[in-house]
């Protein structure tokens, strides 16, 4: 038994004081049923902060769809967010062959610009040659009369205007050829930005994601703690209620002994009263149908048989603050009895996931209530509420739960078991031991 069940603590004290005891029987149920009355108060309690943790946890699944939400809030602008992106990428594409384009345009333009400068100065070497614009002189001078001159000067002034026309009309080509690159250009350039802003934007959202992510696992670990409190809580709960109902069959059993004890004094009294009085009367009456003995020191008998492997206390293969709230003892051979230590009500015996099966049995010696524990069983053999007697065989000892071995673990406590186990007791020197 190495795991404890933390974070709560009972604060009932399950007297079942004076139960075979006999003696005081009134002052005793009154005494077991202010008991009674204290861990219904504490039942009350573990209910009140099981529905604490109910409202937690529904709070914590509110929180939940509200980062759920939140979260598809933000794959949606994601996904908006790639839409875009692919929007802008095939937009640059486009513009860029656009530019490929327009500079192609540029080149084919300015191929033929060169070409035409190269025929006016090819045109103009040959004027030179030729006497240049003196033949153009010459074909003015050569002229009949003035009507022809003029329209000698016209034609030549046609032609050079002509050459300079296809000049300008190149080069206005080209201007807006290159203006229409810039523009594109700019265009590329803006789209880059968006694309940019959009790609970080892409990074935010992912990265808001991931917190996301990080925080609805936070929430979710938190209602896994807070589930398992809750689960811890109702085992508290369950233990109260077992032990609310093995006082109420002690207070049954003190108030079947008072009426015995009142009838045998009523016997007795008749007997006192009748000369005729038969003595073997008062020897049935004597009888007891319960349990009465007087327990007294020496009350207890050991668990189990075996070998004692394991004391109370800190162990050196425990990690330092751990503690061992029982005692162990192994034995290896078949059916090994586990025993009841004292007369006692048997509070709870179930499968539990630490103690494996266990038997939570409440005694009552010479005034003072112990709760034992008796742990790792194979099989169970009394159930809640059964009454039973120092040295009955109340199961077998095993390996169940949180065990490693087969051994009893055998946890004695003054008063009450608690969850924090703060009234766990060294046994020895109290219960015999193998
Ligand atoms: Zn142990």
């Amino acid at each position: 038994m190495k795991k404890s069940l933390k974070m709560f603590a009972v604060s009932a004290v399950v007297g079942i004081s004076s139960m075979f005891g006999g003696i005081a029987e009134a002052e005793s149920v009154s005494s077991l049923k202010e008991q009674q009355n204290q861990v219904q108060k504490d039942r009350s309690n573990v209910k009140s902060d099981i529905n604490k943790v109910d409202e937690q946890l529904n709070s914590l699944k509110d929180q939940q769809e509200d980062v759920k939400s939140e979260m598809q809030r933000i794959d949606f602008a994601i996904d908006d967010t790639h839409a875009k992106i692919r929007e802008k990428t095939a937009k640059i594409e486009e513009t860029k062959a656009e530019i490929t384009r327009l500079q192609e345009e540029i080149k084919v333009t300015k191929e033929r610009i060169d070409k035409r400068n190269e025929l006016l100065k090819e045109r103009a070497r040959n004027y030179q040659v030729t006497g240049g614009m003196v033949s153009y002189l010459d074909v003015l001078m050569g002229a009949k009369d003035f009507s022809d001159f003029i329209g000698r000067a016209s034609a030549v002034a046609t032609i050079m205007q002509a050459d300079q026309e296809i000049l300008k009309q190149h080069e206005a080509d080209k201007k807006s050829l290159e203006e229409n690159q810039a523009k594109v250009e700019v265009e590329l350039a803006s789209v880059e930005t968006m694309l940019n802003e959009l790609e970080e934007m892409n990074q935010q959202l992912n990265a808001q994601r991931e917190e996301k992510n990080q925080l609805l696992a936070t929430l979710e670990k938190q209602e896994e703690e807070i589930h398992e409190h809750k689960m811890e809580l109702q085992e508290e709960e369950n233990l109260l209620a077992a032990q609310e109902s093995a006082i109420q069959r002690a207070i049954q059993l003190e108030q079947e002994r008072a009426a015995a004890a009142a009838a045998k004094a009523a016997a007795v009294a008749a007997a006192a009263s009748s000369s005729s009085g038969n003595s073997t009367s008062g020897g049935e009456l004597s009888a007891p149908s319960a349990p009465s003995a007087p327990v007294s020191s020496g009350a207890f008998t050991m668990p189990a048989p075996g070998t004692f492997t394991s004391g109370f206390g800190n162990r050196d293969s425990f990690r330092p603050g751990d503690f061992h709230y029982g005692i162990d003892i192994a034995n290896r051979a078949g059916n090994v009895p586990i025993w009841a230590v004292a007369d006692g009500v048997v509070i709870r015996s179930y499968y539990s996931s630490s103690y494996g099966n266990v038997v939570f049995i409440a005694h009552s010696v010479n005034g003072q209530t112990y709760t034992t524990v008796s742990a790792h069983m194979e099989t169970r053999m009394v159930s809640a509420g059964d009454t039973v007697s120092k040295g009955q065989q109340i199961g077998i000892m095993g390996s169940t739960g949180d065990s490693t071995g087969k051994h009893l673990h055998f946890e004695l406590h003054r008063g009450q078991w608690t969850a924090s186990k703060g009234n766990a007791i060294n046994p020895v020197g109290i219960v015999p031991m193998p």
